[in-house]
C-alpha cells in the first residue's frame, strides 16, 4: 500500500465498514477512533436491527456466509437453532448485538492503521485537515461537524425517555422471563401514547447471564413537563435516571402489568437488581446539504453516518445507513483510485444520491416515531 491518503475519524459502525472496504479494495487510509481499545472491546453491549439488505452486505464484505454470520452476532438465544436460520432466509430482520457486530469488523484490521486513543501517545479529538481526505464517522456529537458547522446542532425532539439495563443469570431467565421471549428478542406494549419496551441484548448459550435493556417513552405532556430536560448535561442522564421510578409507580398506579412487563417496570425489582437508569434525549439532525458540499469542495472533508444525519434512537434505522453510507463511500473513493487521482475525485458529488435517502429516511423515522406513541403528533424539533 501506499501512504496513506484517506483519514477516518470514529471506529463505529460507519468507520469500521468503511476501513474493511477500503483494506479490501487496497486503498490506504488512518482509522483513528477516540476510545481507548478497552473500552472499544467492552461498549455496545445492546440489540440493534439489522435490515435484510444491511446483514447481506455485511455479510458480503466480511465473507462470511449467513449462518455463521448470525451465529457470530445474532441477540437471540433461540438463533442458533436451525429454525431461526431458516426464518432469516425471508424478509426478517436480524437483531444483532452491536458490540459483537463491531468486534467482528474490527477484527482483521491491522494496528498499524487501526488506532485508538492513548496508544502511541496520539490522540484522536482533533481531527488532522491537510492533505489527505478526512472521513468524520464520528458519530451523533462528530467533534468534526462542531469544528467546521459549528451551527449544525443536533434537535431534541419533544419526548420523555428512560432507559433500564439489568443482567439476570440463566435460572432466573428461564425461570421469569423465557415463556414470555420464545423465539422473539423484543416486547412491546403501548398504553394510549406511552411506550413499554423490553429487548434482549445476549445469548444464554455464549454466556451464564442474559442481558436485558428496557426503556419508556411518551410525548412531552406540555412546557412544564419536569422529566423533559432537552439543556441537561451528560453527566445527568444518571441522576434523572433515577425519577423513573417515579414514573413507573405512576404507570402501576393505573395499569395492571402482567408477564415480563410486571417484573421489569417494577421498582423493587429494579431496586434489588441494581439496575442502571438513565434519561435519555431524542437527538435528530440531517445536516444542510449545500454546508456538507462546501466542506467536501473546500476542505476535503466528508461525513457520513450519524455525525451527518441521525435519528432519534427509539426509531432509528442509523445503524444500517452507516452501513451502506460507508459502502457506497468505499466504491466512490475506489473510483478515484482506479486513475490514481484520488485527488482528482469531486468529493461533493458523494452527497447527491446518499442525501436522498438520509431525507428519507428522516420522514419514515418521523412516521415510525408517531406511530409507536399511538400516532402522537411531534413538532419535529424542540419545544
Ligand atoms: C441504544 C441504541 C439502539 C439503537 N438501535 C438501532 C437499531 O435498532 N437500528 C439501527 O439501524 N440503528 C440503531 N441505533 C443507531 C445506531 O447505533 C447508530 O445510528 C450507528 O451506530 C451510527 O454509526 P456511526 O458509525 O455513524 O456512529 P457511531 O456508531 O456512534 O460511531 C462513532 C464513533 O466515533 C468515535 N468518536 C467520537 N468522536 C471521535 C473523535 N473525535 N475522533 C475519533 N473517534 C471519535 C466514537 O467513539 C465511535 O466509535 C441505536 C443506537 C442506540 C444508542
Amino acid at each position: 500500500m501506499s501512504s496513506p491518503s484517506i483519514i477516518i475519524h470514529g471506529a463505529g459502525i460507519a468507520g469500521l465498514v468503511l476501513a474493511q472496504s477500503l483494506l479490501r479494495r487496497g486503498i490506504s487510509f488512518h482509522l483513528y477512533e477516540s476510545a481507548s481499545r478497552d473500552v472499544f472491546d467492552k461498549r455496545h453491549d445492546y440489540g440493534i436491527d439489522l435490515l435484510p439488505l444491511a446483514f447481506r452486505k455485511l455479510g458480503d464484505l466480511m465473507k462470511i456466509e449467513r449462518s455463521a454470520f448470525v451465529k457470530r452476532v445474532a441477540v437471540n438465544w433461540e438463533c442458533e437453532g436451525d429454525g431461526c436460520l431458516e426464518a432469516l432466509d425471508s424478509s426478517h430482520l436480524l437483531r444483532v448485538n452491536r458490540n459483537k457486530l463491531e468486534q467482528l469488523l474490527a477484527q482483521d484490521l491491522p494496528d498499524s492503521v487501526l488506532r485508538f486513543n492513548s496508544e502511541n501517545g496520539e490522540t484522536t479529538d482533533t481531527p488532522t485537515i491537510g492533505d489527505e481526505i478526512v472521513v468524520a464517522a464520528d458519530g451523533v456529537h462528530s467533534s468534526v461537524r462542531k469544528r467546521l458547522l459549528p451551527h449544525s446542532i443536533p434537535a431534541i425532539q419533544p419526548f420523555t425517555v428512560f432507559r433500564g439495563s439489568k443482567r439476570v443469570d440463566s435460572n432466573s431467565f428461564d425461570q421469569d422471563f423465557a415463556p414470555y421471549f420464545k423465539s422473539q428478542t423484543r416486547l412491546e406494549r403501548q398504553l394510549g401514547n406511552e411506550l413499554l419496551r423490553i429487548d434482549l441484548t445476549g445469548s444464554l448459550r455464549q454466556s451464564k447471564y442474559m442481558g436485558i435493556t428496557y426503556t419508556y417513552s411518551r410525548p412531552v405532556r406540555d412546557e412544564n413537563d419536569p422529566l423533559f430536560k432537552p439543556d441537561r448535561a451528560t453527566w445527568d442522564a444518571t441522576q434523572l435516571g433515577m425519577k423513573f421510578k417515579g414514573v413507573v409507580e405512576e404507570i402501576r398506579s393505573h395499569t395492571k402489568l402482567d408477564g415480563a412487563f410486571e417484573k421489569i417496570f417494577n421498582v423493587e425489582r429494579i431496586d434489588r437488581d441494581g439496575d442502571r437508569l438513565l434519561h435519555w434525549l431524542m437527538r435528530s439532525i440531517l445536516v444542510d446539504k449545500a454546508e456538507l458540499k462546501k466542506v467536501a469542495r473546500e476542505q476535503k472533508v466528508l461525513f457520513i453516518g450519524d455525525a451527518a444525519h441521525h435519528q432519534p434512537i427509539l426509531a432509528s434505522r442509523g445503524a444500517n445507513l452507516a452501513v451502506e453510507d460507508a459502502l457506497d463511500l468505499a466504491e466512490f473513493l475506489d473510483s478515484g483510485k482506479m486513475t490514481h487521482r484520488l485527488d482528482e475525485l469531486t468529493l461533493e458529488d458523494y452527497y447527491d444520491p446518499r442525501f436522498d435517502v438520509w431525507t428519507q429516511d428522516r420522514r419514515e423515522a418521523q412516521s415510525r416515531i408517531e406511530q409507536l406513541h399511538g400516532g402522537a403528533a411531534s413538532s419535529g424539533g424542540s419545544l
